[in-house]
């Protein structure tokens, strides 16, 4: 799984770097002598930003060796050019750095991204085409090292370590919301892939004839599962809430409304048909669920278990435990950390 791409003005990579890393990472690490610069032996006890790229939003918080988050900053997601967006990354950046020092910095990006070149393409972040946010953010820390993965790896990455996935082998961290993403930790290390796509669960087939999906196939789970995809079947099955969102249909799904609850029901079993395929692909002991469908986990849990013992067949794909993410919204921001922190499970 080695993965490493140093750029021609960086040092020869240490053993620790190149040891089975499949995260993108840049240092240049121009200023090791200046006054102000960490040298690397001491980067581990330092704290790292971590960086969380979203459609909606951007946030940034440091995180300490032992786990501990500091204050957070965010700013909505611009809808404007290439450095628009990247001005309000960089006051997120800044202002969760204070006058501290960091030892790195950790990004976790909406995808699609492609970890050689170290640039994002974020599908709701239509100012970044190509964007080389690695690069970028490594020049605004004066060259710290800077590692980047997709946000659910991040998220991924953060159960395993601190929340709802520690203490297994192999796992899948879902974040089932506008859209359904996913990252794989395979034998206690995060499997990012040569592009750092690997874990992509929303853009697997469960249905052969279904709807076309953004992505551009069709009947991939998330066309069913996520929230806007759930609202849109509902309306069109005769649903009408209050306001045509997750929330909205969550409650009339349990004020009994049977569409809605159908709605769940029909998200929840595209959910195990997508679980079961890569429980039987990868051995998974355990799967984690975060994001918004995943907050209503009183109404996805029980058609989810139900369905699962339709789809998964195999006494070692039946094994795979469903849990919810027990960090929600800060998985991402200590899984990237943790890539920073401890480059042996990257
Ligand atoms: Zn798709």
């Amino acid at each position: 799984m080695t993965d490493v791409r140093e750029t021609a003005s960086a040092p020869p990579a240490t053993a620790a770097e190149t040891n089975g890393s499949s995260v993108s990472e840049r240092s240049e690490r121009t200023d090791e002598h200046s006054a102000s610069g960490p040298s690397t032996d001491e980067g581990g006890l330092l704290s790292v930003l971590a960086v969380d790229i979203g459609g909606t939003k951007l946030a940034a918080a440091l995180v300490h060796s032992d786990g501990s988050i500091g204050p957070l900053a965010t700013r909505p997601t611009p809808k404007g050019d290439a450095e628009e967006v990247f001005s309000a990354l960089a006051a997120v950046a800044t202002e969760a750095v204070g006058g501290e020092e960091v030892s790195g910095a950790g990004i976790g990006s909406a995808g699609p991204l492609d970890a050689i070149a170290g640039t994002v393409s974020p599908v709701n972040i239509p100012g970044w085409r190509g964007f080389p946010v690695r690069d970028r953010l490594a020049a605004l820390l004066g060259g710290r090292r800077v590692v980047l993965v997709n946000d659910a790896v991040a998220g991924a990455m953060g159960e395993y370590h601190h929340g709802a996935g520690r203490g297994v082998r192999a796992m899948l961290g879902m974040v089932v919301s506008t859209g359904v993403g996913g990252g794989l930790i395979l034998d206690g290390r995060v499997y990012a892939g040569p592009t750092g796509n690997a874990g992509h669960i929303g853009h697997t087939v469960v249905d052969l004839g279904g709807d076309p999906c953004p992505c551009g196939a069709r009947g991939c789970v998330e066309t069913i599962t996520s929230g806007p995809a759930m609202v849109r079947w509902a309306l069109a099955n005769g649903w009408s809430g209050p306001a045509a969102t997750g929330v909205a249909l969550a409650a009339s799904a349990r004020d009994g409304d049977p569409v809605a609850l159908a709605a769940f029901d029909r998200s929840a079993r595209a959910l195990a048909a997508g679980i079961s395929s890569a429980a039987a692909l990868c051995d998974l002991d355990r799967v984690v669920i975060g994001g918004g469908v995943a907050r209503a986990w009183d109404l996805l849990e029980p058609p989810l278990t139900a369905a699962m013992a339709d789809y998964a067949g195999l006494a070692f794909v039946r094994r795979v435990e469903i849990v919810r993410s027990a960090l929600d919204g800060q998985a991402g921001l200590l899984g990237v950390a943790a890539l920073v922190h401890d480059p042996e499970t990257a």
